[in-house]
């Protein structure tokens, strides 16, 4: 599995870092301990989407709203501030996530070559070609398919899976999917919290709502049941992994530790590992002290899985059940 990550992926939102529980150098904090990791394979995308490939993606009136801060603060859940020029604004916040979406298109290239991958950023689910909101601008994965489809590495009957396990519903990609049959939604979510949208939420295929405060144990049979109903005629599979699912994130009311959440993403990498569908993570939302930590941990049990078994090292030490007890 190739990871992407790009310095510029970092956001730095300065003062206005106390406006907002995003994290903007939690890709950095990865990177740093990742690279030290032996056999990991880090990429980085090459450049930033482009304008002229957003504009082919959006309607005509979101292309003009893209350029608009008003329009952009709202969608980044930041109050207005009449004095902070827009450029900033663009260079600070949408200039990294146009390099979390040019990964997104990096590692789609990967995957549907046979190499799966897992980009640091991306996973802007609920942006649309028509909106953009909720820390989302561009949707970065109807963007790539849109790529993957102009450079001819898929067909318009290609079949295409969204396993979407971020703590919140993924209500931009229902809308963006909306009328395209040949995209399956996977959806587990806490339908207590931001998005309340029904005609979204009956667009996912597979539909799994839980309540407010779920633990982890539940949330992985809710999971587990839900991946069983998957079929193997996908073209690829998109993860959107985000790691507001942990107990600690102030954003998305779901309890899952870091081994639960990690044992969640390796229960979706074997299951489409087990189909053979070309495989793409994305980053999704993840607003703890722990988020970092979790996909570090969850990377590293990926890349194990993607060993052949015959090499692969047990995962159970000979003394892992040896505890010192003191008299
Ligand atoms: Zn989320």
């Amino acid at each position: 599995m190739n990871i992407y990550y790009h310095p510029q992926y970092n956001i730095s939102l300065g003062l206005l870092n106390y406006l907002h529980p995003f994290d903007g150098r939690k890709f950095s904090r990865v990177f740093k301990t990742i690279k030290g990791l032996n056999d990991i394979n880090i990429k980085q995308p090459e450049y930033p989407v482009s304008q002229k490939i957003i504009n082919n993606f959006v309607g005509e009136i979101q292309r003009r709203l893209l350029h608009r801060k008003r329009y952009i603060l709202r969608a980044l859940e930041i109050p207005y501030i009449p004095l902070l020029p827009f450029s900033i604004i663009d260079k600070r916040i949408l200039l990294p996530m146009r390099w979390g979406v040019g990964g997104t298109i990096a590692a789609t290239t990967d995957a549907l070559k046979d190499n799966n991958a897992w980009n640091l950023a991306g996973g802007y689910h609920h942006a649309t070609p028509r909106n953009s909101q909720g820390f989302c601008i561009y949707n970065d994965i109807g963007i790539a398919l849109q790529e993957a489809s102009a450079a001819g590495l898929i067909s318009e009957t290609d079949k295409i899976l969204i396993v979407d396990v971020d703590a919140h519903h993924g209500n931009g990609n229902a809308y963006t999917f909306m009328d395209n049959q040949n995209v399956t939604i996977l959806d587990i979510y806490n339908n207590d919290v931001y998005p309340q949208n029904n005609l979204t939420k009956e667009r996912v295929n597979i539909n799994v709502p839980l309540a407010a405060g779920a633990e982890g144990s539940q949330y992985n049979e809710a999971l587990k049941n839900a991946l069983g109903e998957l079929k193997s005629d996908y073209r690829i599979a998109y993860v959107i992994a985000g790691t507001d699912v942990l107990a600690s994130d102030p954003l998305g009311g779901l309890g899952l530790s870091v081994p639960e959440c990690v044992e969640r993403d390796k229960m979706v990498y074997e299951k489409l590992l087990s189909l053979s569908i070309p495989t793409v993570f994305v980053g999704g939302g993840g607003y703890s002290s722990e988020s970092a930590q979790a996909i570090i941990e969850s990377i590293k049990c990926l890349h194990r899985l993607d060993e052949p078994e015959s090499t692969r090292v047990s995962g159970i030490h000979p003394f892992s059940g040896f505890q010192f007890m003191p008299e």
